[in-house]
């Protein structure tokens, strides 16, 4: 089955009324693209929603891919600008939160410190914007490649609730997530982007250095896409049992109000 036919069925599987609000989190990137250009050629209400990182060239190349996908999809862009919004470029805070945690011992991966400072705009910004979803570009690759750094670091119930839509449970401050290529494999992806010529930065992320995820990318990309799928059913079928060692429910974050596991959510943690 091609790439939009078995996006198309699994979309179908999730029963998403095509008139909510779906907000796709632009990178730039293929991943991202991709979905945001399937979600409306099958129909949904789409939008995007892009962080502006304010990391130098780099930066200015994906807003400008995020711009023209855009205007190409017809669809609305919002964009968040990190400088303006929060004082700082997403360097310039990652560097000092990592400036203010190497003393205490804590070695932060540059990767690590984005995604939960991204997640966290994301999910408050779409709030705001009275978003019923928020929609990601994360690929079978990226999938697999996380479960196994969870397994790596004795921590498989960080897996528990990853899945096309996220299985949280329901909390009103919470956007559900979805990740429409959760089961396709990244050379299937940029396949489709290059043959559609989808206006896409392909250059990584300059601070994508997370040497331990590298690693494991290069060790999955020596199996083929079947193995890879494969370790995700496994996940699959053993996601209820980390549900169980997982039955945290969620509550609200001391200092922000934002929905979170702890008493203080991840954000703070890191901002502290
Ligand atoms: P990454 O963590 O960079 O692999 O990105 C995973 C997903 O997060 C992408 O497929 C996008 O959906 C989203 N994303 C990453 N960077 C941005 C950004 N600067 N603005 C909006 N969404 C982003
Ligand atoms: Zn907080």
């Amino acid at each position: 089955m091609n790439l939009e036919k078995k996006v198309k069925a699994d979309l179908h599987k999730l029963k998403l009324n095509k008139k909510s609000k779906i907000l796709v989190a632009l990178s730039g990137g293929k991943d991202s693209s991709v979905t945001a250009y399937l979600f409306k050629k099958l129909g949904y209400s789409v939008e995007g929603f892009h962080i502006y990182l304010g990391m130098g060239n780099y930066s200015k190349k994906c807003l400008e891919a995020v711009e023209k996908l855009c205007e190409n999809l017809k669809i609305k862009l919002h964009v968040y600008d990190i400088k303006k919004e929060m004082g700082n470029s997403m360097c310039y805070l990652r560097t000092a939160i990592q400036e203010k945690n190497k003393p205490l011992g804590n070695s932060l991966k540059n990767c690590a410190i984005c995604g939960v400072i991204k997640k966290s705009i994301m999910n408050k910004e779409a709030r705001k914007l009275n978003a019923d979803f928020i929609a990601t570009g994360h690929n079978l690759d990226d999938e697999a490649q996380t479960f196994l750094l969870n397994v790596l670091k004795a921590s498989p119930q960080l897996s528990a609730n990853s899945g096309m839509i996220s299985q949280n449970k329901k909390d009103k401050k919470f956007i559900t997530r979805i990740k429409p290529l959760f089961y396709i494999p990244e050379n299937e992806v940029r396949k489709f982007s290059k043959k559609n010529k989808l206006p896409v930065h392909y250059e990584p992320c300059p601070c994508a250095i997370d040497s331990y995820r590298i690693q494991i990318r290069k060790f999955l990309n020596q199996l083929n896409d079947d193995e890879k799928l494969n370790i995700i059913k496994n996940l699959e079928r053993i996601q209820e049992k980390l549900k169980l060692s997982q039955q945290k429910n969620i509550s609200y974050c001391e200092n922000c109000g934002e929905p979170c596991r702890n008493k203080i959510c991840k954000m703070c943690e890191l901002m502290r």
